[in-house]
């Protein structure tokens, strides 16, 4: 996709009216309307359980369609229009629960042969909004993945904790106290909780772990985030 179709995706989200589920009105600076907004698997607070080890935990999501369709969607085809719609429902069940925020968020690299095969990163593009809304920089070049994983979800618990090990590398120091490392879904934790003990080991005081998605068992979900019509 060249430049001018790309700016012509993204204009043509912000003009749409509509919902990006379904044919009715969204809501004003909002991706959808108000019904397919409530019907969306929003994680509760009280599922947002930190990752072994203590890492404080966000998820915006459980991962159940339509997010997990959506996720699948943009992993295998780079639509601007869902990236966005995405990006910014995750801006939103992430902000209904934080508390602080930190000075940079830090999205999962992908290795490079992985990255030039997709041509692009999900977890860096969903990222995004978070990242402009809370004015604070995302940290795209600060590590890279320099090992050749499998894909995790072909993997065990323990295979998956093998398979991530010593995969990343520091490129330049880091001087925040406070990080949010960003992956689109959560399901182990593994390959977040590796990258957060590079962080701690870098002597950064607090990292947390964010993510569209985390595999949990859905409840029934009795809080819907207020949206925020920035
Ligand atoms: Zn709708």
């Amino acid at each position: 996709m060249n430049y001018a179709q790309q700016l012509w995706q993204t204009l043509s989200h912000s003009l749409n009216p509509y919902c990006a589920f379904c044919s009715e009105q969204r809501l004003p600076n909002y991706p959808l309307c108000e019904h397919c907004h409530a019907d969306l698997p929003w994680l509760l607070p009280e599922q947002n359980v930190p990752l072994p080890g203590c890492i404080n935990s966000l998820s915006a999501f459980a991962y159940q369609p339509p997010i997990s369709n959506l996720l699948l969607s943009i992993k295998f085809g780079k639509n601007l229009r869902e990236i966005a719609t995405l990006g910014e429902l995750t801006a939103t069940g992430i902000f209904a629960q934080l508390t602080t925020s930190p000075e940079a968020i830090l999205p999962v690299p992908l290795h490079t042969a992985r990255l030039h095969k997709r041509g692009f990163n999900q977890a860096l593009e969903l990222a995004r909004p978070l990242a402009k809304q809370l004015n604070i920089p995302l940290l795209n070049h600060a590590i890279t993945r320099s090992k050749f994983t499998l894909p995790q979800t072909e993997l065990d618990s323990s295979q998956r904790q093998r398979n991530i090990h010593a995969a990343f590398q520091l490129q330049s120091p880091l001087t925040y106290q406070h990080i949010a490392i960003f992956d689109d879904v959560i399901t182990t934790g593994s390959t977040a909780r590796e990258l957060a003990s590079l962080l701690i080991a870098q002597g950064i005081e607090q990292v947390d772990v964010w993510s569209c998605a985390r595999a949990v068992l859905r409840q029934k979900h009795e809080l819907t985030p207020q949206i925020d019509y920035h």
